[in-house]
């Protein structure tokens, strides 16, 4: 069973010179407990900064700030909201200089969610995609994926807010990032620490089949999302390279495994395209591939990407695609895009992910 404590600690600790949070402990001439209580003031606290933690003696925090050792793994570079104010984009660097973005959406009624990135750029090259045409640097470690939440987190609880959801939606392919990805879910869950439930964490995968069936494994309350955004290989090909690898049917296939073990509900995601795949045609194939109440259509308005010779559907043709697929008995939400103002609406992440010394 992992640790998420652990987990943490020994990342921060490495990042400072020590092999682990126990040979960091004993450098310091300290026990353990001042260990949870610097993990806990982190995570469940949500302290901004190691000297903000007054349980821990003062030459503590000193000693340990002098070591290199801090309390994020993510350094927030750029901060920009959006003029609605509802969203929030921050860009944030790693200590090898790579940077990665993350997104605060305030949602009306007091749902606040957190979009955060698993990877440095993208392998999977959508074409519909601004992250995949940037090409792919490396995976984020556990703690630099929950640093991301960690940070908003802060800034929230100073207004006496929390964050309410948190969705790997943003820079590369969660599943690619496998056991990092978990490690974040296991720091983001728990109840020592971020404590946030299963149920209000969503992972988005482009539809890697071999990592869906361990994710069925898992046994968790953690809702999957794939990306689906056409209900035939040809279009789907077009427009999703890993379509070659794993066809739509080998996708759904496994999600019907998934479907079976946990009886959870999966969300398809489709992005709607001007031409492409947003046809009434689509929409019938759509609903055949749709098998039953457990799966549901996240219909998505296209968001403008600086390469792509894409168009969005109109608004009009989104709901009338939508209403077959309620004819079919197929249940179906749109998503209302946020951010599009500063660029922080659905597959617009570009964070440089090159070191800025060499960009510059
Ligand atoms: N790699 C994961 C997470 C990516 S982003 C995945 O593919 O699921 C989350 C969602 O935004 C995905 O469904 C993705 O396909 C979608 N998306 C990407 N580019 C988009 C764009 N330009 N407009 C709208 N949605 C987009």
């Amino acid at each position: 069973m992992l640790r998420a404590r652990d987990l943490w600690i020994d990342e921060k600790a490495r990042r400072a010179g020590y092999e682990n949070g126990a040979a960091l402990a004993s450098a310091h001439g300290v026990k353990p407990y001042r260990i949870d209580q610097l993990y806990r003031a982190a995570a469940k606290e949500l302290v901004a900064d190691l000297e903000a933690i007054t349980t821990l003696p003062k030459e503590l925090r000193t000693a340990l700030g002098a070591t290199g050792f801090a309390l994020d793994a993510v350094e927030p570079v750029v901060i920009q909201r959006s003029s609605d104010g509802q969203t929030t984009k921050g860009l944030f660097r790693l200590h090898d200089g790579n940077e990665v973005e993350a997104v605060l959406m305030e949602h009306h009624g007091g749902r606040t969610t957190v979009c955060i990135s698993s990877q440095a750029g993208c392998a999977y090259a959508c074409t519909f995609c601004s992250t995949g045409q940037a090409g792919f640097t490396r995976n984020l470690s556990a703690t630099e994926i929950f640093d991301q939440a960690r940070y908003f987190a802060t800034q929230l609880a100073r207004a006496g807010r929390r964050i309410t959801n948190v969705v790997f939606m943003g820079m590369g392919e969660p599943f690619a990032a496998y056991d990092e990805v978990m490690g974040a879910v296991a720091l983001l869950n728990d109840p020592q620490g971020f404590g946030l439930g299963h149920r209000h964490i969503t992972i988005s995968t482009v539809g890697l089949v071999d990592k869906i069936d361990r994710f069925a494994d898992e046994h968790t309350q953690v809702n999957l999302a794939i990306s689906l955004h056409a209900p035939t290989d040809a279009t789907r090909s077009k427009l999703m390279p890993v379509n070659r690898k794993w066809s739509t049917e080998a996708l759904l296939g496994a999600v019907a495994r998934y479907i079976d073990k946990t009886h959870r509900k999966v969300f398809f995601e489709y992005v709607m395209l001007a031409g492409v795949n947003d046809g009434d045609e689509h929409a019938r194939d759509l609903a055949r591939l749709m098998q039953g109440p457990l799966y549901h259509v996240n219909l998505i308005p296209y968001n403008s990407t600086p390469d792509a010779a894409l168009r969005g559907s109109e608004e009009r043709r989104i709901w009338e695609f939508a209403k077959i697929l309620e004819q079919h008995g197929v249940g179906v939400t749109v998503r209302t895009p946020m951010g599009r103002d500063i660029a922080a609406a659905c597959g617009q992440l570009r964070a440089e992910t090159q070191p800025r010394a060499k960009a510059s």
